[in-house]
């Protein structure tokens, strides 16, 4: 740490960050090994569209089978990697991951898209459309729209005309980009301008509101419009009821995600959650309900 002056605080301080420092370095290190180790795993959750019961795609979103304390969430080892380079490693094991289970999905004849989140630290790297490129030629198979990322805005703000630049590239590698968690960071709707993103994503944090909270809701109607207007994809995530669904779906919002619909899966149940989903979507197309001609 800095030095600093008056005596034996510095010390201190300086033990304490050392310390701090150092199970930091240690959780790393138990994080590489377990990626190694082939430890971490994805789980699905179901992207549907409520204004044609429609499926949409899949989530993917990891977990780690950690050896001693079972399977961990995302908010035990993303924030520990954040602008490391396991980062990068968390980012394409991950996009390998994903791309497989289409691939196995797609050979059981269905095409599914899915999408994979993305670390700024990932986003950052000079070289990481090279290497986006290198794990998407692994897969020549891939079908058109098969793959997405989802950054943060917050990590988009960091540096938007490099965010621009990726998304960009991306795009001419036949990968969309979506903006994860909208509304949660500086979210300057100018900045969507700037950013060729193909959609994005409500944060729960509104959605979960939408019943309850005319402002929240007055802001979801803002977005949503202002994202149609810019041609924008608009998912709406946390979705927990159908009511909250039919909330969005007034609002002019198509798509969601949530409990409410499914939580997340691993790859072999998603067929059947699919079969099952099918004959009976939560919410039916409104030609559906109309009496037979
Ligand atoms: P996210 O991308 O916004 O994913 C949505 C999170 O909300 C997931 O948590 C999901 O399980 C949870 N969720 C979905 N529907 C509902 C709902 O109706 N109610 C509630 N309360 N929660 C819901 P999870 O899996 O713990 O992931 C948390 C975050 O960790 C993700 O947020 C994403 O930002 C990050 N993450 C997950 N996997 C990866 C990864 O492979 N790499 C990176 N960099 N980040 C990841
Ligand atoms: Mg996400
Ligand atoms: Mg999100
Ligand atoms: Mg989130």
């Amino acid at each position: 740490g800095a030095k600093r002056a008056g005596g034996g605080q510095v010390n201190f301080f300086d033990a304490q960050e050392h310390a701090h420092e150092q199970r930091l370095a240690q959780q790393r290190q138990r994080i590489a090994e377990g990626l190694d180790a082939g430890e971490f795993f994805l789980v699905f959750q179901p992207k549907v569209d409520m204004q044609r019961g429609t499926i949409v795609g899949m989530e993917a979103l990891s977990r780690w089978n950690h050896a001693q304390r079972g399977v961990l969430m995302p908010a035990e080892f993303v924030p520990t990697i954040e602008d490391h380079e396991l980062s990068e490693q968390l980012g394409e094991w991950a996009i390998g991951a994903a791309i497989e289970a289409v691939r196995q999905w797609a050979a059981q004849g269905r095409r599914l898209s899915v999408s994979v989140n993305i670390s700024a630290g990932l986003l950052m790297r000079a070289d990481v459309v090279r290497r986006l490129s290198a794990l998407l030629e692994r897969f020549p198979e891939r079908h058109a729209g098969a793959l997405v990322l989802e950054i943060l805005e917050t990590s988009a703000i960091r540096d938007i005309d490099l965010a621009a630049s990726f998304i960009e590239s991306c795009r001419q590698l036949g990968v969309s980009v979506v903006m994860d968690d909208f509304g949660t960071g500086y979210s300057s709707l100018t900045y969507l301008r700037r950013l060729p993103v193909s959609g994005l994503k409500l944060d729960q944090s509104f959605v979960r509101n939408v019943l309850t909270d005319a402002q929240d809701r007055a802001i979801l109607q803002g977005v949503i419009s202002l994202a149609q207007a810019l041609g924008l994809e608009v998912t709406a995530e946390g979705v927990e009821t159908r009511e909250h669904g039919e909330a969005l779906l007034a609002l002019g919002c198509h798509l969601a995600q949530g409990f409410g619909i499914a939580r997340p899966m691993p790859a072999a149940e998603v067929f059947g959650w699919i079969d099952a989903y099918e004959k009976q979507p939560l919410w039916k197309p409104a030609s559906d309900n109309a009496p037979a001609m």
